[in-house]
């Protein structure tokens, strides 16, 4: 890291190392995509092009119903809408999703794909990472918040990345339609074990680039469009935000947006974890644990995931495990068990299997569920933050070739 990346900080360089700054501002495209807006935002939009106000709610219903429900591409496909609205909306708006720049499958299903976020000015690109995790009883997609991230914990590779920008709305909630696009997901589908009627995305994690509390507004509202239940309908039990420690947005979380929580512990020691996740020094160990414990609307159906990352001699002592059991006494709680991912340059190794292993036992035998994260779509790297450097980038012909298949499939 350059010291033009980090933000000048009144109290030196160890506090400056916590953040960078956010450097890139959002430009919105010349003709903005509607995909994301809020029911409210749908309606100014609207207001904006001559529907009468006693009109937009019911144009916003139908509108929201074309684009959630039944996923179409184009203004023309809305067939309850007047003729003469359509051509205005299509002069005005666009249907548009992030663009995907490269897609990779692995054996076990689990898909990946680089997003190229529109309406960027800067001849850097924008882009994001998005992955998809089939299992048998759901499907999981792990959305980004933000372009990079500001802060830099020290085993994570998106932390690395310079460029940083929150993503709108309308990005983070395009991730969800771009993933119903590409699976075919807008009519329920039979699923393997037998039950019908599900969609295959069915979940929500937001554990891709970027730290969620530090874009509340966008994610809440972004989370309130996915949630909706005459629309996507994911509902915010199935959707879990996950945050490094961002403790003075982590009550607004529970009590704005409502979703489940996760909390990237990783360490039992405000020592340990300060290097881990620099965001400990502003907001240690204690603090972080005491906002946990007020988690608006935590009970034993709505428990606190805490995520754990298994690094070789540096948190995965059983000493560690038994530190941690005390630690989140009292919380109704799981903890999620993740062996490190390794990534080019990284410092640090994963736990060994047996050690991981033992870990788990003791958090288990104190009555924690303890699974330990099965690694997904290790041959394509699915992990935080890798995509990006690890994929070769399609050529223009490749992207053509793959956007017309997403319209054909
Ligand atoms: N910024 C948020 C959400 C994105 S990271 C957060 O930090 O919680 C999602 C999860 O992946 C976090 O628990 C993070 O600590 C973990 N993670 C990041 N890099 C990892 C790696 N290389 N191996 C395993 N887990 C990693
Ligand atoms: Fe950001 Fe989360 Fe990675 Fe830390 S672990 S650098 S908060 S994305």
């Amino acid at each position: 890291m350059t010291s033009t990346l980090v933000a000048p900080h009144p109290h030196g360089a160890a506090s400056a190392f916590i953040e960078k700054r956010p450097l890139e501002r959002y430009v919105a495209p010349a003709k903005p995509s509607v995909v994301g807006l809020s029911r409210a935002a749908l309606a100014e939009a609207l207001g904006g092009v001559g529907v009468p106000e006693r009109q937009q709610r019911m144009r916003v219903q139908q509108i929201w119903q074309w684009l959630y429900v039944r996923g179409v591409q184009s203004f023309d496909e809305m067939t309850t809408l007047p003729k003469d609205l359509r051509a205005i909306l299509a002069g005005h708006f666009t249907l548009a999703r992030p663009e995907i720049m490269a897609e990779q499958i692995s054996v076990d299903g689990t898909r990946k794909w680089l997003l190229r976020l529109l309406g960027e000015t800067s001849n850097r690109p924008h882009e994001v990472e998005c992955v998809y995790i089939p299992d048998t009883d759901r499907g999981t997609l792990c959305i980004s918040s933000q372009v990079g991230c500001t802060l830099n914990c020290t085993f994570c590779h998106t932390g690395t990345q310079r460029l940083v920008r929150n993503l709108t709305a309308g990005e983070i909630v395009g991730q969800v339609v771009l993933a119903r696009d590409r699976l075919s997901d807008w009519t329920a589908v039979e699923r393997p074990d037998g039950e019908g009627g599900k969609r295959l995305v069915s979940n929500i994690v937001l554990m891709g680039m970027g730290e969620p509390l530090y874009n509340f507004d966008a994610v809440r509202d972004a989370l309130n469009v996915v949630a909706d239940g005459d629309g996507l309908s994911i509902s915010k039990r199935r959707i879990t935000l996950s945050t490094s420690g961002v403790v003075p947005n982590i009550a607004r979380a529970g009590s704005e947006i409502g979703v489940m929580l996760a909390v990237s512990l990783h360490a039992v020691t405000d020592e340990v974890r300060n290097e881990l996740v620099p965001l400990n020094r502003k907001y240690p160990l204690r603090e972080l644990l005491d906002a946990c414990r007020n988690y608006p609307g935590l009970s034993n159906a709505r428990r606190i995931t805490f995520e754990y990352v298994m690094l070789k001699g540096v948190n995965d002592s059983l000493a560690d495990a038994r530190a941690l059991v005390r630690l989140i006494k009292g919380i109704p709680a799981k903890i999620n068990l993740i062996p490190f991912n390794p990534w080019p340059g990284s410092n640090y190794e994963c736990s060994d299997w047996e050690q991981i292993e033992k870990f788990s036992e003791i958090v288990f035998n104190a009555g924690y569920a303890s699974p330990v994260r099965t690694p997904r779509g290790r041959d394509i790297l699915a992990a935080c933050g890798q995509l990006k450097s690890a994929t070769e980038k399609l050529s223009a012909r490749e992207r053509l070739a793959l956007r017309a298949m997403a319209m054909t499939d």
